[in-house]
């Protein structure tokens, strides 16, 4: 478990063809968000300074998937604001904000069900800047299983394959932020570790990592900070390892 926090990465050309590039730290101030009356992020404050895989730890419900959604613009905030490199995202869409370098995999895959492997990986080649040869190489490099399956339907893949393929999008596209929506979520260890192994190697190349799990996962060992959120508020913020030991105390005992 790595309790040093990494520091700022090198200001380095992306190989991503990614135009308008943003610095990746993040601010989140006062950030509120509510589905119809019911609110559920009741002024969420956060740093992520950049070069940091940061992982938030919370509870189901604690809205740490609706603070990630706000925070891709898939929600509106109703108050507060988020900060991308010192500027505002306010009301910037998504595909503005993945032209300006972040990319948001949602919980449960974030794949296109009804097009293979190959053409998943295709489609988000369509920024420019990679061919697909290029990008089905890297893929399959961290991915051998995928070479095997690369004509399958992605929605008939198991689910750890799926995750794969989703994590894949940020090889294809270099983000220089990525938010990671439980990654682990009902996977076989071994594929969690394989998982979070290409998230460390993607922090290790620069980019910002802020990544969701309910659990205490291997997560922790690629993560240099951590947070745990409770009924939409931030509760504490430290070391991954002093996260882990409070959200055994706070809820998982
Ligand atoms: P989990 O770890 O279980 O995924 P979470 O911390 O990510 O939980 P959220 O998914 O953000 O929590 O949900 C926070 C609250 O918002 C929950 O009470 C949930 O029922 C509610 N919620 C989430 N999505 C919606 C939606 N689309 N419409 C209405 N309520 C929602």
């Amino acid at each position: 478990m790595t309790d040093a926090p990494r520091s700022a990465p090198p200001e380095e050309p992306r190989p991503s063809g990614v135009t308008h590039q943003l610095p990746p730290g993040v601010i989140v101030n006062g950030l509120r968000a509510a589905y119809g009356r019911i609110e559920v992020l009741h002024g969420v404050d956060l740093e992520v300074p950049p070069g940091s895989v940061f992982c938030l730890l919370g509870p189901n419900g604690a809205g740490k998937s609706t603070l990630l959604k706000a925070m891709s613009g898939r929600l509106r905030p109703t108050a507060g604001s988020v900060l991308v490199g010192g500027g505002p995202i306010g009301r910037t869409s998504t595909e503005k904000l993945a032209r300006a370098g972040m990319c948001a995999i949602p919980e449960g895959r974030g794949v296109f069900p009804n097009l293979t492997v190959r053409e998943n990986l295709s489609i988000w080649t369509y920024r420019g800047g990679t061919s697909l040869k290029e990008v089905e190489e890297r893929t399959y490099a961290a991915f051998p299983r995928l070479r095997e399956r690369r004509s399958q339907l992605a929605g008939t893949l198991s689910g750890g394959e799926q995750q794969m393929l989703a994590i894949s999008r940020a090889l294809v596209t270099m983000p220089r932020l990525l938010l990671l929506d439980e990654l682990s979520m009902g996977l076989a260890p071994l594929i969690v570790d394989q998982l979070y192994d290409l998230v460390g190697t993607l922090a290790s190349d620069g980019m910002t990592v802020l990544l969701v799990e309910q659990f205490v996962t291997t997560a922790l060992d690629v993560a240099s900070h951590a947070a745990i959120m409770v009924h939409g508020r931030i509760d504490r913020v430290g070391t991954p390892r002093q996260m882990a030991d409070a959200a055994f105390g706070a809820y998982l005992s």
